[in-house]
């Protein structure tokens, strides 16, 4: 049986490299994630792919996102040429979705989105998809092509309204990267007294918060078991009451993670 839907909690690989990448991603696989979280950029697919190949998952039980390298958008030839790289390093013949990383190179944006179609056709991906793309670039983009998510910086310290609902209206899910704000989410009173009343994690509120949402899904990334496992558990968890919801939707929402020189003008 081949997945076909992503699922909505998935393992984050950014900095996750050599031995702590192929310890940690079959860890995660164990536990029961079906959903890891790759990119050309990281410079550990090679390491992701032994770990996937050395795990007693099925491959076609297995959600795998990558992400087209800087250098490969915009250029139709590159664009195929480093995704066959990309697969050769997985260890795979196809990736579940593939995302343009970065709104770059963007007069040529439809002829990437169409040679990553050509890639599609091939039965080399499965999904389509971008990252960090704003409201208006993503509504742009699902103009030349499907997409199943953008995948954006979103926890409950950074406002997204805008380009969450460009997003879901262009049919496609809002992936939650960063989802703990890289840690700083883990430390806030409200987010350590919410968890301490419900004898639960600070991780686990913050996921829940972005959970409880339709059409969002989640890639924390974390490197060792204990982190892993409760990540994964806030799956079942119940979702946050009224208050709680209310006191995390009332926390600062302007605290941004990821910003390099290449960012677009966000929302
Ligand atoms: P994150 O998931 O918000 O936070 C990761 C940090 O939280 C790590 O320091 C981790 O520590 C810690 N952590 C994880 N689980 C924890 C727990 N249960 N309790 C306490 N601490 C915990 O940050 P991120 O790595 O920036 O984002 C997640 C993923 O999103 C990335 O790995 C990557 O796959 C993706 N991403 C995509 C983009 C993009 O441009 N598309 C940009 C950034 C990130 P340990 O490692 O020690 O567990």
């Amino acid at each position: 049986m081949t997945i076909e839907t992503m699922p909505r909690l998935g393992l984050g690989t950014w900095e996750l490299t050599g031995e702590d990448c192929r310890r940690t991603v079959p860890q995660a696989l164990e536990m029961g994630y079906r959903h890891v979280d790759t990119a050309q950029m990281y410079g550990n697919e090679a390491d992701v792919g032994r770990a996937i190949a050395s795990a007693s998952v099925d491959r076609d039980e297995l959600w795998l996102t990558t992400k087209l390298g800087l250098d490969a958008i915009g250029d139709p030839d590159e664009v195929a040429r480093s995704t066959e790289q990309s697969l050769r390093d997985l260890r795979t013949d196809h990736v579940d979705m593939l995302l343009i990383h970065w709104p770059v190179e963007l007069d040529r944006l439809e002829d990437t989105l169409e040679a990553m179609a050509s890639l599609r056709d091939r039965g080399l991906t499965r999904h389509l998809g971008v990252s960090n793309f704003t409201a208006e670039l993503v509504t742009r983009a699902s103009r030349a092509v499907d997409l199943t998510t953008n995948q954006v910086e979103y926890h409950a310290m950074l406002g997204q309204d805008k380009v969450k609902a460009a997003t879901v209206e262009a049919g496609a899910v809002l992936t939650a990267y960063s989802p703990l704000a890289r840690g700083a989410l883990l430390q806030h009173p409200v987010v350590v007294n919410v968890a301490g009343a419900r004898s639960a994690e600070p991780a686990q509120i913050a996921l829940r918060w972005l959970l409880d949402q339709d059409d969002v899904a989640v890639i924390p990334k974390a490197s060792g078991p204990d982190h892993l496992r409760s990540n994964l558990a806030a799956l079942d968890m119940a979702p946050l009451s009224t208050n709680d919801r209310a006191a995390l939707d009332d926390l600062p929402k302007d605290r941004r993670q990821v910003d390099p020189p290449f960012a677009p003008d966000w929302d």
